[in-house]
């Protein structure tokens, strides 16, 4: 859950670098990135010949030389030696190369032990051309601002679009650079250590100062109050355009100017359905928190929203059909309408501004009881309409989930068994099938 301590905040701003300083920075990024998947390559290499369980070492694999464990700290102090080999390293700042043993560090902890809730990521991946695209100065000068020019350690002072000034106040702390599809920008972390550090809210959830969210597919959000937020397909939209593009670059042969150009039109036609999702995202955001001051959400595990759904033999040798094609469509609106980043980044954010509370709330069951009389009523990811044989309830489907998330949440729902009984459920099913 997002706390804040320190007042902190981050202010994007375009930069206009110069052909020279532009170059540097492509450099440094070429650079670092070599740095980064050698350094990486370390960390796999070691992992390959020392992992075994304490007793079981496998005496089928030959022996290894014991090596030294490659660990941050280790890795941060070859960064000596490597600017006396490779002597242009020392065009980087240091602070910016350490950043970047950093970024190792976390990647590779991250898929094997996983971030603080214990949640892995996957096998870190060597970075081609264009998957490397930040550097970092975790400390910068105070007044790093001069007039429309910001100046960076190593590289000067570059050109920036101040489209909004610093708020006052606050003191720039460090800053990030990043090349994007439309150019380089600058992010500046900036800190007020002079506003009280928000205390945590602890706003004790009622009936009536609440709302229960469900993340819906037909519905971007559903809430508990019968009001939806209709997801804004920007990809959609502008698929076809895109996907002309796409036939235009395939006609161009590799490595042409022309399909350089492509690459980069199509690029920019992300990053504009990026902006306008994340835009939309704040907005739902804040028409939300003017309506309750706690928000139950649900515990998203999206990487399950978009497996693939197993295949069904139909007893004759092929495939009937098992709903991966309507899936498949369904799993694009919902990459495509970025939940997880909006529940577990944006609404958080969000909240913690206004002085309002997020709640995390199991989902097991919520789709498939009735929110008004609890008795389980089974539907496919088809139906969209929860019609409650038990008590007559009439509503969307993702509305009746979102009361349920609120009831679950406030503690006056309980479907604890709920998993066991789907089941069983199940189970029953398939028999009588
Ligand atoms: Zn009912």
């Amino acid at each position: 859950m997002v706390q804040v301590n320190v007042m902190l905040t981050n202010y994007q701003y375009k930069l206009l670098p110069t052909a020279d300083q532009a170059s540097r920075m492509t450099r440094w990024l070429d650079m670092l990135r070599h740095q980064y998947n050698w350094l990486l390559a370390e960390r796999f290499d070691w992992w390959e010949h020392h992992r075994c369980p304490i007793n079981a070492c496998p005496l089928t694999c030959s022996i290894a030389e014991p090596r030294e464990r490659p660990e941050y700290y280790g890795q941060k102090r070859s960064l000596v030696q490597l600017k006396q080999e490779r002597e242009w390293y020392k065009d980087i700042h240091a602070h910016v190369l350490q950043d970047m043993v950093k970024r190792v560090d976390l990647a590779f902890s991250r898929f094997i032990k996983g971030d603080y809730n214990g949640n892995r990521s996957g096998k870190p991946r060597f970075k081609g051309k264009n998957r490397y695209r930040t550097f970092k100065f975790p400390t910068v000068k105070a007044d790093c601002i001069q007039g429309n020019r910001v100046t960076l350690p190593k590289l000067g002072a570059i050109k920036f679009i101040q489209h909004r000034p610093i708020p006052g106040g606050f003191k720039v702390k460090g800053a990030m650079v990043t090349l994007k599809a439309d150019g380089w920008y600058v992010t500046l972390v900036l800190e007020d250590k002079t506003v009280p550090v928000q205390p945590e809210t602890t706003t004790e959830p009622t009936p009536e100062n609440s709302i229960g969210v469900d993340a819906g597919l037909e519905y971007f959000i559903a809430c508990s109050d019968g009001s939806t937020e209709t997801p804004t397909k920007f990809y959609r939209q502008v698929q076809e355009q895109l996907s002309k593009l796409q036939v235009k670059r395939e006609e161009r042969p590799k490595g042409s100017k022309a399909r350089r150009k492509l690459n980069q039109r199509i690029a920019r036609l992300h990053q504009k359905i990026a902006r306008q999702r994340r835009q939309w995202h704040f907005e739902v955001a804040g028409r939300l928190l003017d309506k309750a001051d706690v928000v139950f959400v649900e515990k998203l595990r999206v990487k399950n929203m978009s497996r693939k759904n197993k295949p069904k033999p139909d007893g004759d040798g092929g495939f009937a059909p098992n709903g991966q094609a309507a899936k498949s469509g369904l799993n694009k609106s919902f990459a495509d309408a970025g939940i997880s980043g909006f529940l577990n980044e944006i609404l958080p954010y969000k909240a913690a501004k206004a002085g309002k509370r997020v709640i995390q709330v199991n989902p097991a069951g919520t789709s498939q009881h009735c929110a008004i009389c609890l008795n389980r009523v089974l539907k496919e990811l088809s139906d969209r309409w929860h019609d409650c044989p038990n008590c007559g309830a009439s509503l969307p489907r993702d509305v009746n989930s979102g009361i349920l998330i609120k009831k679950v949440g406030l503690g006056i729902a309980s479907l604890k068994n709920a998993k066991s009984r789907q089941r069983d459920g199940e189970a029953r099913a398939l028999c009588t099938a």
